[in-house]
């Protein structure tokens, strides 16, 4: 069947006939197909219909050094020429997966020398969970089994990272969490901070970890995981106090501290990671999406010596692992990717050059009636969607306010992302200082549209 001569609505309904989506209503989408993206390029995509879209999300927060990067694909193709699998179980490697390795403990902090490799961000989540547990058994404590966690977080899709993660919505699917895992509140000022200066609320809201862990007992609490800015919760940016204090409360108590740099990580906010933005001192981060920018399905967990030290010493079978750990194909172009950003210099062009306009332009939304916050980070924008900015009311979910204005900026070929009435952009960190100015009006475009629908002037 070639799928190149059928047109769009044969497309669609092939599609939501035959393809259960991730995260989208099956009924739904019977009735109303997708949209069909069928090429892409720097930072747009082509639709079936031929239309060209600015995507302001880069994907799903993930492909850092934009589309079309032709060496990406060569690589591809030539690792799978000489080497297109092998496994790294039972005491076997190769070229591709040692590379990377070295690679990435070159630009992550000091203490980090060991990588795990996964799939996606939701597998290494898991791999964290297990190594963290079996570090505890390790120094006979494996009564430490249990991981806080935060509201509003999201640590991935299976069984453990859904139970990770903190909404509702993932856990009422199953029934989740599992057993052992807790959640606290987030440091989401602008929503809950009431009078509190973002200072004095942060330091509240890292407080509630200290509550948390004597409420449950120290005895056993394993770890913290938080992203540094939480990314699908609705880009919670802590203020400067938050991740100090959680750091020093875990230090205080000995539970482990990790940072699901999934989003955070690669360039996103004008560091390598996310954690040298918030100065935290992680024990184990989670990576995923930026690694590859999305050419090729790969993750993994980067362990410091702290813990690397106890899993050699005590010694044993570290027992988990996939088919696909360290793929050679995808730690190939996991490489080159890491080599284009280093070329290219995106980190410091996010921390000095686009990152600042992107915040420029962003804080003149601050104005608009319908803005109560913007927040950015490095190629990370927020913009909050308010009833009335002078009271600080929000809308009544039911009005689907968020969801309308990415209707309209559905309608005007440019993807920004809702999170309830919260938009977001993460576009490609190689998006120029001329590219934001043309993502900036579609964003105005659509907030007028939007406020104009709600009546709001
Ligand atoms: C996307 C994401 C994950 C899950 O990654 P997948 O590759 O979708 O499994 C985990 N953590 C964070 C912070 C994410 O944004």
């Amino acid at each position: 069947m070639n799928l190149e001569e059928k047109s769009t609505a044969e497309l669609q309904m092939l599609d939501s006939r035959h393809y259960l989506h991730p995260f989208t209503d099956p009924k739904a989408l019977l009735e109303k197909g997708a949209r069909v993206i069928t090429r892409a390029d720097g930072i747009y995509l082509w639709d079936s219909d031929g239309e060209k879209i600015l995507d302001a999300m880069a994907g799903l927060w993930c492909v850092n050094v934009g589309y079309g990067r032709e060496v990406l694909s060569r690589i591809a193709y030539e690792q799978s020429q000489e080497l297109p699998y092998y496994n790294s179980f039972f005491k076997t490697t190769h070229p591709p997966a040692i590379a990377l390795a070295k690679k990435l403990i070159e630009i992550t902090p000091e203490g980090f020398n060991q990588v795990f490799y996964t799939n996606s961000g939701s597998e290494a989540n898991d791999t964290v969970m297990r190594t963290v547990r079996r570090y505890w058994r390790l120094l006979e404590k494996p009564e430490k089994r249990i991981i806080i966690s935060r509201k509003g977080a999201y640590h991935g899709s299976t069984v453990a990272a859904a139970s990770l993660s903190g909404d509702s919505l993932y856990h009422e699917m199953d029934g989740l969490p599992i057993p052992d895992i807790v959640h606290i509140d987030c440091p989401y000022w602008y929503g809950k901070g009431g009078d509190l200066t973002p200072d004095e609320f942060g330091l509240k809201s890292a407080q509630s970890l200290d509550s948390k862990i004597k409420e449950l007992g120290p005895e056993k609490v394993a770890a913290f995981i938080g992203e540094p800015i939480q990314g699908a919760g609705g880009l919670i940016v802590p203020p400067d106090t938050y991740w100090p204090e959680i750091q020093r409360i875990c230090e205080k108590y000995g539970i482990l501290l990790i940072s699901d740099e999934v989003i955070c990580g690669f360039g996103r906010t004008g560091n390598w990671f996310g954690c040298e933005t918030y100065g935290i001192r992680p024990d184990l981060m989670s990576i995923a999406k930026g690694l590859s920018s999305g050419y090729m399905p790969i993750g993994g967990v980067l362990i410091h010596d702290r813990i690397m030290d106890v899993l050699i010493e005590k010694g044993g079978e570290y027992a988990h692992g996939f088919t696909y750990s360290g793929h050679p194909v995808a730690c190939a172009v996991a490489l080159e990717n890491i080599k284009i950003m280093e070329e290219e210099n995106l980190v410091d062009k996010v921390a000095n050059e686009t990152g600042p306009y992107l915040k420029k332009r962003w804080e003149e939304l601050e104005n608009h009636p319908l803005v109560g916050q913007v927040r950015n980070v490095g190629m990370l924008g927020a913009i909050e969607l308010v009833e009335n900015k002078d009271k600080r009311k929000f809308f009544s979910s039911s009005k689907k306010v968020g969801d309308t204005c990415r209707d309209f900026c559905f309608e005007n070929n440019f993807v920004m992302r809702a999170i309830h009435d919260t938009m977001i952009v993460s576009p490609a960190l190689t998006m120029t200082v001329e590219q934001i100015d043309e993502m900036f009006d579609l964003v105005k475009l659509c907030l007028d549209l939007t406020a104009d629908k709600f009546g709001i002037s």
